[in-house]
């Protein structure tokens, strides 16, 4: 039986879930009670808990779950059988148990993913993408808006806001019925006060980016950098396995970073840690957009690449892709770059060379510090054969063949589709950490 101190209110099923309180002595509980630890923060922890259980081993029984949570089945029942009435587990069918009685059968659960829905954004310097998902991360609508600098970060941030109501309403959902908002956003972030710092190329100001969101939508608000809201959709839904520990490089118009450690981002003190596009590789190299010179970001990403092509576009630099794209800059593609490379074209070469060359010799700087078990590689450039091979042909030049085999994989997420970034975020945030509980009061206090 459970004890009952007189610390908790009478009602049954908050007098459940507390581990320490199952069977615990008088003296844990006055160590429980003098933490100021509250009933709904540990029946929270554990409807947490039961989450996090089903998500990793897929549908369990309630005994299951007791023998995992080293909770009684007894508590187990009152809390599952509330987490059932609420809609956000359900019963999915019967298993015969095995070393039981003949016959003798168990009711397995697992969560109803599409009990509530989340959406996720995605704003970087070329575009914002913004998804509505359910709690699996499946995207149900998917829309991209171009980002308008013409106006200020605020007034920007409210259209976002109006053009995902837009999407709710003809989605048919209401708004109570989504849990949080996921927001990824380039540059650097204040994670406590939901700010963007810096976010490069887009503003240099400071920006109250969950404050204007959450007051514009009335819903709760999530931000992070991007890059470390795709590392988090990279080890929830890639289909590769082993991400616990993890260097995930995305490489797009500039070049960034996440550093997962036991299914955690490492942030560093100052949530800087993972900027490996503003690592200087070359003192004498172009100024980046940080306003150092030399950064990684400068000399290989895909817009430092594109910026020093057109830059040497000419009939006398570059004779073969100037005949294969009639002298026209907009005919400029991955597929007649890559013939005009392998036809000998040597200034296009050098621009592709190089740029492979600083960024394999960047990762394996992160590789060395880190001893990550996978570094995934993000990004529509890795999907080109040509800059794919020359940065494993550079990264094989520094690390053994049989390594790099285990040790490099492209990303299976869709880059076109990069608001799961903020899907994974908000889903990480209101739905597991909080065990599923109500977000509408943390709604209430932003009206407040
Ligand atoms: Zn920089």
């Amino acid at each position: 039986m459970l004890k009952n101190n007189g610390l908790f209110d009478d009602k049954l099923s908050d007098k459940i879930g507390l581990k320490q309180l199952n069977g615990a002595e008088e003296g844990e509980n006055e160590m429980v009670r003098n933490k100021g630890i509250n009933m709904s923060t540990i029946k929270q922890e554990n409807r947490a808990s039961i989450l996090k259980i089903l998500k990793t081993n897929g549908a369990a029984s309630r005994k299951d779950i007791a023998d995992i949570i080293e909770l009684t089945p007894a508590a187990v029942t009152i809390i599952v059988n509330e987490m059932i009435q609420e809609g956000i587990i359900k019963e999915v069918g019967q298993l015969e148990e095995k070393d039981k009685r003949a016959g003798r059968r168990k009711m397995l659960l697992n969560i109803e993913y599409s009990y509530k829905h989340v959406i996720g954004i995605n704003i970087e310097s070329d575009k914002v993408s913004i998804g509505i998902a359910n709690l699996n991360g499946q995207i149900i609508h998917h829309h991209v808006m171009q980002l308008d600098k013409t106006i200020a970060p605020t007034q920007f941030l409210k259209k976002i806001a109006s053009t995902c109501m837009k999407i709710l309403w003809k989605q048919n959902i209401v708004r109570e019925n989504v849990i949080g908002v996921g927001v990824g956003i380039v540059g650097r972030v204040d994670l406590v006060s939901g700010s963007s710092k810096h976010a490069y190329g887009l503003w240099r100001e400071e920006v109250e980016v969950k404050r204007t969101l959450e007051h514009a939508l009335s819903i709760p608000v999530v931000i992070d950098n991007n890059v470390r809201a795709l590392a988090l959709a990279e080890m929830e839904y890639a289909s590769e396995g082993n991400l616990d520990n993890m260097l995930f490089v995305k490489c797009g118009p500039g070049i960034g970073s996440a550093m997962i450690i036991n299914r955690e981002i490492y942030y560093g003190t100052h949530s800087m840690a993972g900027e490996i596009g503003h690592m200087v590789m070359d003192d004498d190299g172009p100024i980046c957009k940080c306003g150092q010179r030399g950064c990684l970001e400068a000399l290989a990403s895909q817009e430092a690449m594109i910026k020093r092509l057109l830059n040497d576009f000419s009939k006398e630099n570059m004779p073969i892709l100037y005949a294969l794209t009639r002298g026209c800059r907009e005919s400029i593609s991955f597929a007649n770059m890559e013939l005009a490379y392998e036809s000998g074209e040597t200034m296009l070469q050098s621009i592709i060379d190089e740029a492979t060359a600083y960024l394999a010799r960047g990762i394996v700087n992160v590789i060395r510090v880190y001893d990550p078990k996978k570094v995934i590689l993000y990004g529509e450039i890795f999907k080109w054969p040509l800059f794919h091979a020359r940065v494993l042909y550079r990264l094989r030049q520094i690390i053994s063949d049989d390594i790099l085999h285990e040790l490099i994989v492209i990303s299976s997420l869709e880059s076109e589709s990069d608001c799961i970034g903020g899907i994974a975020l908000a889903i990480r945030t209101y739905f597991y950490k909080i065990g599923g509980m109500n977000t509408h009061d943390l709604i209430k206090k932003i009206n407040l």
